[in-house]
């Protein structure tokens, strides 16, 4: 059963971070403006490199003879000109996309895998809309050349086309896949869906490049139609190709042979709550930090199909690496029985919720629920590291009662070491308020009558953290509630550039 000990800066008790040297500060900030200007500058790049990739397509297109198609061509192939021009584009936004899940380390650091997988969605709307266009457009043109316009005709021309040869066959099986996934993607579909089954169907997504690709190597195709051109797509698809097979397959294989990992055992935390510790073979060379997550796949009968991420629970010691999971489904549930032993295969490790670019001295780390597993490992991380000065770190812990706040001890015993703030924040769920009742756990509200429950969340904040707007936040729990808190956040003055956060679901 957990017990809180709220511990505070006024505490008397001995306190290691008294006697840091403050050189261990400043150069965790000065690694941290480093980190961001790196970080600035790979983001630039890569949106520039992307942009010129589109541009190339679109130029290649024009010096291919696009132009006179469509400028000077009749109706039909003005149709097919613009069919032809989508088509390109379409399919090289969809190897960009790719290339977005590809999990490249420079994608992940520079952006988070949360965000690099966000802009691959908001791809993904743009990519299949435009293959459709492409379809039709190419078909409707052909139709009105021949004289066979209206619908009839275009159905027909494309039944001739599909049936024409394997290449258009195989693009069309391709654009349904596309769709599929399309459609299970939209948030409805997705919510219906296990995440099992919609994972699977996403990984369709590279049978489909795949499917795509002799229709477009065909000769006559503009993907050929020079030979920079044909270099060009050539490369393009070596890339992405390459990227998916070393980052997503081969690494993590590689990594899991050389680190040979196993459970060294579970230990129960509370009723739905465990935490499980794997020890493997020269772990401090495995690039983990606190506050990010692998996925982990554990080699049983019942648990091997499907890797799930967790977030480290511990800071990475070198020797062992500890998750602690909520069993919220079948899966996590199970996790509960591993024994000991149990070889473990893990992909990452993934994310940009770490203190690497930390340009701030005092440090606010907000929790709720099962968010609070990268927080505490990042709480270690500053104190064990001695990377924050005594009181320069405040935890803020939000739960609807004591017995939802799993590791609250350990939190509590690494804020003491470190001469940090606890502040547990207690209470049923508040409507439109990421913070409890006022008055409810954390005392600010106590004896002040009906004034404080009208101040905003905002002004509670400044009044539990002084000075709150100079603070650089790191912020986990539930996605709705996250975004209470980050509204709140600037509402205090926080900086969006200060406030990171590690989302749970994506
Ligand atoms: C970056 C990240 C870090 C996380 N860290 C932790 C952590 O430290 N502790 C913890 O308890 N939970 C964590 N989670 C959540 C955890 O991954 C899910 O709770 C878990 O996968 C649920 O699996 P299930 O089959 O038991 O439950 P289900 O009932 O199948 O799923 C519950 C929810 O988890 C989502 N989910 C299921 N499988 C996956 C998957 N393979 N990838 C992404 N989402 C999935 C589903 O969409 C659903 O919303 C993290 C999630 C992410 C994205």
């Amino acid at each position: 059963m957990t017990t809180i000990s709220v511990v505070s800066n006024t505490m008397s008790s001995p306190r290691v971070a008294r006697s840091q040297p403050a050189d261990r500060v400043r150069v965790a900030l000065r690694r941290g403006r480093e980190h961001r200007r790196w970080r600035a500058r790979v983001a630039d790049l890569l949106e520039a490199t992307a942009l010129l990739t589109l541009v190339l397509v679109v130029v290649q297109f024009f010096l291919g003879g696009g132009s006179h198609a469509l400028l000077d061509g009749s109706a039909g192939d003005r149709l097919v000109g613009v069919g032809r021009i989508v088509g390109l584009v379409a399919m090289n936004l969809l190897l960009l996309q790719l290339l977005l899940a590809a999990r490249v380390p420079w994608v992940d650091r520079a952006y988070g895998m949360d965000r690099a997988l966000k802009a691959h969605r908001v791809l993904g709307r743009i990519t299949v809309p435009l293959v459709i266009v492409h379809i039709g457009a190419i078909v409707l043109g052909y139709a009105v050349r021949d004289g066979s316009g209206g619908f009839g005709g275009a159905v027909s021309q494309f039944l001739t086309l599909v049936t024409g040869g394997d290449d258009l066959l195989m693009a069309t099986v391709a654009t349904v896949l596309l769709v599929v996934i399309a459609v299970t993607s939209v948030s409805i579909a997705r919510r219906r869906l296990s995440y099992e089954w919609w994972h699977a169907v996403h990984l369709t997504a590279y049978a489909a490049v795949i499917l795509a690709v002799p229709h477009e190597l065909s000769i006559g195709s503009d993907f050929t139609a020079s030979s920079w051109a044909t270099a060009y797509w050539w490369a393009l698809f070596i890339v992405v190709a390459a990227s998916v097979l070393w980052w997503r397959l081969l690494l993590p294989v590689l990594r899991s042979l050389r680190h040979d990992l196993r459970v060294a055992k579970v230990v129960h935390e509370s009723d739905d709550v465990w935490s499980v510790t794997v020890q493997g073979r020269a772990l401090s060379h495995l690039p983990v930090k606190a506050g990010q997550f692998l996925n982990w796949r554990f080699v049983t009968p019942g648990l091997f199909l499907a890797a799930h991420p967790w977030s480290v629970s511990r800071r990475p010691d070198g020797h062992t690496l500890r998750i602690t999971v909520r069993g919220l489904g079948d899966h996590s549930a199970a996790l509960a029985h591993l024994r000991r032993g149990t070889r473990v295969l893990v992909e990452g490790p993934y994310g940009a919720f770490t203190t690497e670019s930390r340009t701030r001295r005092r440090v606010l780390l907000i929790a709720a629920g099962i968010g609070v597993t990268p927080v505490r490992a990042i709480l270690e991380e500053l104190v064990v590291e001695r990377h924050a000065a005594a009181g320069d770190v405040t935890v803020l812990y939000r739960a609807n009662d004591a017995s939802q706040m799993p590791l609250v001890d350990e939190i509590a015993r690494l804020a003491h070491t470190g001469g940090h703030d606890l502040v547990p924040l207690l209470g049923p769920p508040a409507n439109g308020s990421w913070l409890p009742p006022a008055g409810d756990g954390t005392g600010e509200g106590k004896g002040k009558g009906r004034r404080e429950m009208v101040r905003s969340d905002a002004e509670r904040l400044r009044a539990l953290v002084p000075d709150v707007a100079r603070h650089e936040v790191y912020l986990c729990g539930p996605g709705p509630w996250m975004d209470l808190v980050r509204k709140g956040l600037h509402q205090a003055g926080v900086p969006e550039k200060h406030i990171h956060d590690e989302r749970f679901s994506w």
